[in-house]
C-alpha cells in the first residue's frame, strides 16, 4: 500500500463529504429535490465569484465555458485583445481564431505579467475593440495578472467586455466581479472548488448580455440564454451532470463554513510555505514576485537535473503527484498545486518528498531546510 497525494492544480483533491454525496444513487433532476441542491449552487456560486449577476452552470471542462465565452460574446470579424503569457491565454486566442475572432495579440513571455498600460494602449489604439480577454490566474505559469486594474480600463468603453478566465483564481486569490467590472468570469470543478472534473461556471454581466444580443456567432449547447431561462426556474436545459451538482452543494457549503476570505487567505499562506520551502532549497522561482498566484507554484529545475525525473520519482517512490512544466517548458521547471482541498500537512509531505527525491538525484542542498523553512511560515515566525 502507498499512500497517495495530490499535489496538481487541476484535478485537485477531492473531500470526502463530497465523494460520498456523490455516491449515491442517482435521482432524477426534474425533481423539488434536485431543484433545491441546484439553486443553492448557483447561490453558492454568486458568493465564490462574488457576483449579484447571473451564474450560469455547465456539464463541461473549464474550455467549454472559455469557448461559450466567445460564441456569447462575439460576432464573427469583430476585434478583441487577448492578454497571453501561458498555456491557457494561447487557449484564449485559439478559441478566437476557430470562431473568426480578429486577435488583437498582447503576448508576453511565461515568465512576465500583463500589464496593464498595455491593455490601455491598444484600446486607445485600435477604437471599436468589443472585448479584452485575460486569464487572471495562469496555471501553467503560476502568474497572477491585474484582473482590477485592467477592469478599471475596460469600463470606460461601453462597448467593450472584460472576459477573464479565473479557473484556478477562484477560491485561491481575490477575483471580486461585480466591484472590479469584471463581465465574464469564468471557473472549473476540479479546480478551487474540490470537486471531481466535469462542471464549469461562468458569470454574465449586464453588459456581457448586450454584447450576447448583437452576437451572431454560431451556439446552441453554450447559447448561455437557454440557461439563464432554466436557471430563474431552478433547473438547466439539458440534462445536468446531476452527482457533480450535488456534490458542488457540499463542497460550496464548506467553502462558505470557512468564509471566502479564509479560504483565499489559506492558499495564501500554503503558497508562500511551498515558495520559501523550495527557495530554502537553493531553489528559483519561476513566476515573478510582482504577479504570484496562490493556485500553483511553479519551480525552475535546478541545472544538471532533468525535471522529468523528479515529477517521476515523487510519483512513483513517494507517491506525490506534482505536475511537470508545459510547451516549451516541460522538464525544465515543475509546479506544486496547493488548490482547493489542501492544508499545511500537504505542503510539508510534499516538500519532503521533493528533499528526498533532490537527494536521490546528486542535488546539493541542506536535508530539511525546506520543511523547516515550511514550518516557519505556518508557525507564523
Ligand atoms: C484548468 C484550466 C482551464 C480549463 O481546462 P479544462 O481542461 O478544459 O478544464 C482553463 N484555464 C486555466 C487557467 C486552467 O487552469
Amino acid at each position: 500500500m502507498q499512500k497517495k497525494y495530490l499535489m496538481t492544480p487541476g484535478p485537485t483533491p477531492v473531500p470526502a463529504e463530497v465523494l460520498l454525496t456523490q455516491a449515491a444513487p442517482i435521482i432524477h433532476h426534474r425533481t423539488p429535490e434536485f431543484s433545491a441542491a441546484f439553486k443553492a449552487c448557483i447561490e453558492g456560486l454568486k458568493y465564490v465569484f462574488q457576483t449579484e449577476g447571473d451564474v450560469l452552470l455547465f456539464a463541461s471542462s473549464g474550455t467549454g465555458v472559455m469557448e461559450a465565452a466567445i460564441a456569447n460574446s462575439f460576432c464573427a470579424g469583430d476585434m478583441a485583445i487577448v492578454c497571453r503569457n501561458g498555456k491557457f491565454g494561447d487557449r484564449m486566442k485559439g478559441l478566437c481564431e476557430a470562431y473568426g475572432v480578429g486577435v488583437l495579440d498582447l503576448k508576453y513571455e511565461w515568465t512576465s505579467v500583463v500589464d496593464p498600460a498595455d491593455v490601455a494602449r491598444t484600446l486607445k489604439d485600435n477604437p471599436g475593440v468589443r472585448g479584452v480577454i485575460v486569464t487572471q490566474s495562469e496555471t501553467s505559469s503560476g502568474v497572477l495578472n491585474d484582473v482590477e486594474a485592467i477592469g478599471a480600463i475596460v469600463a470606460g468603453y461601453p462597448d467593450c467586455v472584460l472576459i477573464v478566465d479565473s479557473i484556478t483564481g477562484i477560491g485561491a486569490v481575490p477575483c471580486k466581479t461585480d466591484e472590479w467590472g469584471l463581465d465574464v468570469v469564468m471557473t472549473g470543478s476540479q479546480k478551487g472548488l474540490m470537486l471531481p472534473p466535469g462542471l464549469a461556471a461562468t458569470t454574465v454581466s449586464a453588459k456581457a448580455w448586450r454584447a450576447y444580443e448583437r452576437s451572431t456567432l454560431p451556439k446552441y449547447y453554450f447559447d448561455w440564454m437557454k440557461y439563464k431561462k432554466n436557471v430563474e426556474k431552478d433547473t438547466t436545459p439539458f440534462t445536468p451532470a446531476v452527482s457533480l451538482v450535488l456534490g458542488l452543494n457540499v463542497s460550496l457549503g464548506m467553502i462558505r463554513d470557512e468564509g471566502l476570505d479564509n479560504v483565499i487567505a489559506r492558499h495564501s499562506r500554503l503558497a508562500e510555505a511551498t515558495r520559501r520551502g523550495c527557495e530554502a532549497l537553493g531553489m528559483k522561482l519561476f513566476a515573478p514576485p510582482e504577479g504570484r498566484g496562490s493556485a500553483v507554484t511553479p519551480v525552475w529545475v535546478p541545472d544538471g537535473i532533468d525535471g522529468k525525473q523528479i515529477v517521476k520519482i515523487m510519483k512513483n517512490k513517494y507517491g506525490v503527484t506534482i505536475a511537470g512544466g508545459q510547451d516549451a517548458y516541460e522538464g525544465r521547471i515543475f509546479r506544486v498545486g496547493h488548490l482547493g482541498y489542501f492544508g499545511e500537512f500537504d505542503i510539508i509531505t510534499t516538500l519532503a518528498a521533493l528533499e528526498m527525491t533532490l537527494a536521490e538525484l546528486g542535488y546539493a542542498f541542506e536535508r530539511g531546510a525546506g520543511i523547516v523553512a515550511a514550518e516557519s511560515v505556518f508557525m507564523g515566525e
